[in-house]
């Protein structure tokens, strides 16, 4: 299959016939990659089994991991599923558009094939033009996992879409760079007390300041063997780089000195070795690959880097990564889930 690219930008004068066309793909149950302010998405039409069906041929994606319907208007949020609580409905008049998904029991119209099973459906509102363009071209439900191929780090830029998905898909559209770069905060409305499945950059402090209490998924803290996730998704070994990464924590001396001794040992035993440090950082070590993540003055820019590095160290020859560790508050939460997880947990505390 040939996979066309389309350039799309916000003064482009073409930009509303590229999203009819694209638009039309989607009605007719084909794929389309487009980007979100979040990383970007894999889209299909939602309420076409078929259709979400090609969306884990093209990932590799297990069955039983569960899309994300997109949409582009918060009262179609009412078109499918069987009922909103109000405390949802505040979190959606806050935070959409925007890097927030909620879960609700789903009706009829969302096929099982949408939710890998579950009678529960999850929604976002995404905060990109282009997005909510295609979203509405498309018929206004769009499924969309992270246009990646399963087991690898989501996109950030359309370059990567076209790494895993080239010859899978009927077309990409090209935003350029993402603005977060992380995936959106997961929260689920389908149990007794709203509960957070996945963080993002939309923290459990920003979600109680509006409606009060949140819990957070007992499943997500370390490897927890005994309770596993209550997203499917956040069970598999994801966003994993092909070099084997360990973080380090500590005062930033003690980082710098084990990662510099690590480093040296590598070397010496003849591996390839690459660092991930920050903008302040990476002039204290001398060997290996070093790269910047970001800064610490702006913990955004981490989050905005981190898929891109893990990309850009799968290029390289190295064979083990050593990267900082960040803290576990505001975004640093997000970051750290998804630090941990291509790094397989392995963190060494100095
Ligand atoms: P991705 O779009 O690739 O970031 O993945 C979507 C994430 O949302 C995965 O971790 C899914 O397991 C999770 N998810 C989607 N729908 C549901 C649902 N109905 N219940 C629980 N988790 C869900
Ligand atoms: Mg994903």
């Amino acid at each position: 299959m040939e996979t066309v690219i389309v350039e799309i930008t916000d003064n482009d004068k073409q930009r509303e016939e590229k999203l009819k066309a694209a638009g039309r793909v989607i009605r007719q149950g084909g794929l389309v990659a487009f980007p979100t302010e979040t990383v970007y998405g894999l889209g299909a039409d939602a309420l076409n089994p078929q259709a979400s069906r090609r969306i884990y041929e093209a990932k590799g994606r297990p069955s039983d991991n569960p899309l994300i319907v997109h949409i582009c208007d918060k009262k179609d949020l009412e078109k499918i599923t069987k009922h909103v609580p109000e405390r949802a409905k505040k979190l959606a008049d806050k935070f959409w558009p925007g890097p927030l998904t909620m879960i609700f029991e789903k009706n009829d119209r969302v096929p099982l094939e949408t939710t890998g099973g579950l009678e529960t459906v999850a929604v976002r509102m995404p905060d990109h033009a282009a997005a909510l363009g295609l979203i509405k071209a498309g018929g206004g439900f769009i499924a969309a996992p992270s246009a990646n191929t399963s087991g690898k780090p989501s996109p950030t830029q359309a370059e990567h879409v076209v790494l895993d998905m080239d010859g899978r898909i009927p077309m990409i559209l090209d935003g350029g760079s993402v603005g977060i770069g992380i995936e959106s905060t997961i929260v689920d409305f389908s149990g007794d007390c709203p509960m957070i499945l996945r963080p993002g950059c939309i923290t459990k402090s920003m979600i109680q300041e509006v409606i009060g209490e949140v819990k957070m998924d007992e499943g997500l803290k370390d490897e927890n063997p005994k309770k596993p996730p209550k997203a499917p998704g956040m069970k598999y070994r994801h966003y994993a780089p092909k070099a084997k990464m360990i973080l380090v924590d500590g005062s930033q001396e003690k980082v710098q000195a084990k990662i510099n001794s690590l480093a040296k040992e590598a070397v010496k035993s003849g591996r390839g070795v690459g660092i991930i440090g920050t903008d302040e950082s990476c002039r204290n070590y001398p060997l290996g690959i070093v790269k910047s993540i970001g800064t610490r003055a702006d913990e955004d820019t981490i989050a905005r880097h981190l898929y891109g590095i893990l990309r850009e160290f799968d290029e390289q020859d190295v064979e083990i990564i050593y990267s900082e560790s960040f803290p576990s508050h505001g975004i640093g939460q997000a970051i750290m889930n998804r630090m941990l997880k291509a790094a397989g947990h392995q963190i060494i505390k100095v």
